[in-house]
C-alpha cells in the first residue's frame, strides 16, 4: 500500500526499512531519494543463475544451491573465534556452509527451512564447504533477489551492503516512472522504456537484458548532456553582436609577414579559422587546444590586432599575475611600433593588486588574470576577450559577458590534449582550432627514467650540467591527491626534500623553495628570483605555472613520477625545453610496477601531448585523464565519452529537439532536474 504515494522525489527516509541511521549511510553514497536510488547502478553482477545439484560441485566454482537446512549451529573455532555451521541438502547430496561472527543466523536457518544459497565452494578444512555464501530464504511468490540469478552488486558504504541495497531498491522498480524520451527517438535508437530499463539494470533476466538497459540509459546521459550543451549554443548565439569586424585582410598579412617567426602550417590554419569568425556576426565561441610550446600567443595577438584595426578593445586573461606579465612582455614586443592611421596599438596592465581597471578608451588591448572578467562591464567598446590555460573552457565566463548588451567574441586557449570526441561531447557549443605542429627547431626533451641505484650518479650529472652550461633546474615532488591533509603531507615532504638537497647534495648551488602554501606574494617573489636567474634550482610542489617561460632552465626532475598520469608529466616537462640549448627531464620513480613503467617508457619516447594523452586514455580512461571533475563536469554514470556512436547521434537528436523542447514537457522537467544534478553542483 505504501508505495502507491511513492514517487521519484520521495525522500529514503520515508522509505519502508530505511530509518535515520542508513539514511546518513545511503546519503555518503549521494542517495537521497528514490530517484538517487534508482540511478544507483550495480558496477558488476554475480552469475548466480546457474543453479546446481550438490553432488556435482566442484572445488573453486561459483554456484547457486536450492535445498533444505539439515543443522545450522553456532560453535567455536579452534581460535576461539565464533562461526555459525550449517548442513543443506537437496535430492542428490549434502554440503556444509559457514559464515563468521554471525550468530543471528542460526535464528533464519532453521531445519527444514528451504533456501537458496550462492557464492564459491571452497574447501574448509579437508571438506567442500560454502565459506560465507549469500543466502536467501525461498519464498512462494517472486524471483529471488541474492541468488538464483544474475546478481547486482553495488558500490557500498561502511554498514551498507549490496545485500541491504538489493532489498530496498527490488520494491522500488515496480514504480511506473514517466519516460522522459519522446517515442519517436525510442523508436528510431531501437531502445527500450525507461522503466523497464530501470528494473532490468538492477534485476536483469539475462545478459542481454543487461545490454539492452546500458544502451538506452547510456542514450540517456549523453543525451541529456547533448541537450544541455545545444540549449548553452542557442542562447549565446541569440546574442548578436552589433559591429562585425572588418577584414583589413592586408593589414593582416602585413602583421604576420613582419613577425620574427614563419608561422607554422598548423598557426596559419588556425589563424585563419578564428579571423573568419571574428568578421562573422554571429559571437565566436572557440577554444584553442596546442601542446605546450606551440605558439597559441602569437596566434591570438593576431585576433587582437584585428581588434585593433577596427577601433575596438581585447583583454586577455591568465591564470595567474605572472603569466600575465609574461603575456604583457611576449605582446609588447610583437606589438612595438604597430601603428595604424596614426594610432598606436596601446597595452593596458591590470595588477591583481590595483583595484579599479582603467576606464574608457586608454587602451587597445588589456592584460590581466581571469578576475578580469568581473569588471569587463566598463569596457565599452569589447569585441574579444581571451582566455588562457583556463580550465572550465568559458562556460561561467561566458554568462558573465553574455549580461551587457553587446556579446563579444571569446576565444579560449588551453594546453591540456582533448581529443575531439570528447570536446564534441563536453564542450559542443564551443568551435575547436587545433594546432597539431610544433614550431620548427625546436630540440626533443631528452626523457630518462633514472634507478634508484643511479641517484647519486644523477645529481653529479646535473650539477655539472647546470655549471657547464649556465642553467637552471625544476626539482618538483608530487601531489597525490588534492585533499587539505595530503596538502599538508606535501609541503612537509618538500620542505625536507629541499633542506636535503640544498645541505647535502648541492651545497654549492643556490636554491629555493615554492609551493601552494606560500602566499601569493612570497611565491611571486620565488617565481620571480628564479626567472632574473638568481636560483639554480627551483624545488616545488607541481604548482609551476602551465605556460611559464624561463628559457635558462633546460632541466626538469620529477619525484616520484610514477604518481602523476601521462598529461600532468607532459605539462611538468613543457616547462623547459623552450631555448636552443638541448633539455633534459629526469623522472625518478619510487615504484615499479608495469602499469606505471609503460607510462614512464612512453613519456621516453614521445614528446607529443597528444600521442601521450592517447596512451594515458588507454590506461587510466579519460575521467583520470582529462580531470574532467576540475573541467567542471561530473562523472558520467553509465556511459563511456569513447562510444562516439551514441554520442554522435544523442548530439543529432539534441539539435534536432531543442528548438521544440516546451512540446516535450517531461524532457523539459529532466533537462532542468539534470542540470542542478550534475552540472551545477560541480
Ligand atoms: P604556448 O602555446 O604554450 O602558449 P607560446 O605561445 O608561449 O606557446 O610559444 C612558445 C614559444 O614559441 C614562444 O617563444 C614563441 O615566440 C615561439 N614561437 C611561436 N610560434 C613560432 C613559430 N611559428 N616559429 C618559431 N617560434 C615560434
Ligand atoms: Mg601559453
Amino acid at each position: 500500500m505504501k508505495y502507491k504515494k511513492l514517487n521519484l522525489k520521495t525522500p529514503v527516509e520515508d522509505l519502508y526499512m530505511v530509518g535515520e541511521a542508513y539514511a546518513q549511510r545511503l546519503k555518503r553514497l549521494g542517495i537521497n531519494n528514490v530517484w538517487d536510488f534508482l540511478y544507483h547502478f550495480p558496477f558488476r553482477y554475480n552469475d548466480y543463475s546457474l543453479v546446481s545439484p550438490i553432488a556435482s560441485l566442484q572445488r573453486g566454482e561459483t554456484v547457486t544451491l536450492k535445498g533444505t537446512i539439515v543443522t545450522c549451529q553456532n560453535s567455536y573455532t579452534k581460535s576461539g573465534k565464533r562461526i555459525q555451521k550449517a548442513v543443506l541438502k537437496d535430492s542428490s547430496g549434502q554440503i556444509e556452509a559457514i559464515w563468521f561472527n554471525q550468530p543471528f543466523i542460526v535464528n533464519i536457518l532453521r531445519p527444514g527451512v528451504e533456501i537458496f544459497l550462492a557464492g564459491k565452494v571452497d574447501y574448509f578444512g579437508s571438506r567442500l564447504t560454502f565459506v560465507s555464501p549469500e543466502y536467501e530464504l525461498l519464498k512462494a511468490k517472486g524471483s529471488p533477489l541474492h541468488a538464483g540469478r544474475l546478481v547486482p552488486v553495488y558500490r557500498e558504504t561502511a554498514k551498507l551492503s549490496s545485500k541491504w541495497l538489493r532489498s530496498r531498491i527490488s520494491p522500488l522498480i515496480k514504480l511506473s516512472i514517466p519516460d522522459f524520451l519522446p517515442e519517436g527517438v525510442r523508436k528510431k535508437e531501437n531502445l527500450i522504456d525507461l522503466s523497464r530499463a530501470l528494473k532490468q539494470i538492477h534485476f536483469p533476466q539475462n545478459r542481454e537484458e543487461i545490454l539492452s538497459a546500458r544502451k538506452r540509459l547510456s542514450f540517456d546521459e549523453l543525451f541529456l548532456v547533448q541537450l544541455n550543451v545545444a540549449q548553452r549554443k542557442k542562447k549565446w548565439q541569440h546574442n548578436q553582436l552589433t559591429y562585425p569586424l572588418k577584414g583589413y585582410y592586408k593589414e593582416i598579412k602585413g602583421f604576420i609577414s613582419a613577425l620574427p617567426f614563419k608561422l607554422t602550417t598548423a598557426q596559419n590554419r588556425v589563424v585563419k579559422e578564428i579571423l573568419s569568425d571574428l568578421r562573422k556576426e554571429k559571437p565566436m565561441n572557440r577554444l584553442l587546444e596546442g601542446d605546450v610550446g606551440s605558439g597559441k600567443t602569437v596566434v591570438a595577438a593576431i585576433g587582437v590586432y584585428l581588434c585593433f584595426l577596427n577601433g575596438w578593445q581585447a583583454i586577455l586573461m591568465a591564470p595567474t599575475e605572472i603569466l600575465a606579465q609574461q603575456h604583457l612582455k611576449t605582446l609588447k614586443s610583437l606589438f612595438k611600433d604597430k601603428v595604424f592611421r596614426g594610432r598606436k596599438l596601446r597595452i593596458g596592465f591590470q595588477s591583481g593588486r590595483k583595484k579599479k581597471i582603467p576606464r574608457g578608451d586608454q587602451f587597445d588591448l588589456l592584460i590581466g588574470t581571469h578576475a578580469l572578467i568581473y569588471e569587463s562591464k566598463v569596457l565599452k567598446k569589447l569585441s574579444l576577450a581571451i582566455i588562457d590555460e583556463q580550465h572550465r573552457f568559458g562556460v561561467e565566463q561566458r554568462t558573465k559577458l553574455i549580461k551587457r548588451g553587446l556579446t563579444p567574441h571569446i576565444l579560449t586557449m588551453t594546453a591540456t590534449p582533448i581529443p575531439r570526441t570528447i570536446a564534441l561531447t563536453l564542450y559542443g557549443d564551443l568551435k575547436l582550432s587545433v594546432i597539431d605542429e610544433m614550431p620548427p627547431q625546436r630540440k626533443k626533451v631528452k626523457t630518462w627514467v633514472v634507478p634508484v641505484e643511479k641517484r647519486m650518479d644523477a645529481y653529479i650529472w646535473i650539477e655539472k650540467l647546470l655549471k657547464k652550461e649556465k642553467a637552471q633546474a625544476f626539482i618538483v615532488c608530487p601531489l597525490i591527491d588534492e585533499s587539505e591533509s595530503e596538502v599538508l603531507k606535501l609541503v612537509k615532504s618538500v620542505k625536507i626534500e629541499f633542506k636535503r638537497l640544498s645541505k647535502d647534495v648541492f651545497p654549492d648551488l643556490k636554491l629555493g623553495l615554492l609551493h601552494g602554501q606560500l602566499k601569493g606574494n612570497k611565491k611571486d617573489q620565488i617565481i620571480k628570483k628564479f626567472s632574473q636567474g638568481k636560483l639554480d634550482i627551483l624545488v616545488s610542489t607541481p604548482v609551476v605555472e602551465v605556460g611559464i617561460d624561463i628559457p635558462r632552465a633546460i632541466l626538469m626532475v620529477i619525484e616520484a613520477s610514477d604518481r602523476f598520469g601521462l598529461a600532468q608529466l607532459h605539462q611538468l616537462r613543457g616547462r623547459v625545453g623552450r631555448s636552443k640549448k638541448q633539455s633534459y627531464c629526469l623522472l625518478f620513480a619510487s615504484q615499479k610496477d608495469k602499469e606505471s613503467l609503460k607510462r614512464l617508457n612512453a613519456m621516453q619516447k614521445y614528446n607529443s601531448g597528444f600521442k601521450l594523452a592517447e596512451i594515458d586514455l588507454k590506461i587510466r580512461g579519460p575521467g583520470e585523464v582529462y580531470g574532467l571533475k576540475q573541467h567542471g563536469f561530473g562523472q558520467l554514470k553509465i556511459a563511456s565519452l569513447m562510444d562516439i556512436d551514441t554520442i554522435k547521434k544523442a548530439k543529432v537528436w539534441a539539435e534536432k529537439l531543442i528548438n521544440r523542447i516546451s512540446k516535450y514537457p517531461t524532457l523539459q522537467r529532466e533537462l532542468k532536474n539534470y542540470k542542478i544534478k550534475f552540472v551545477e553542483s560541480n
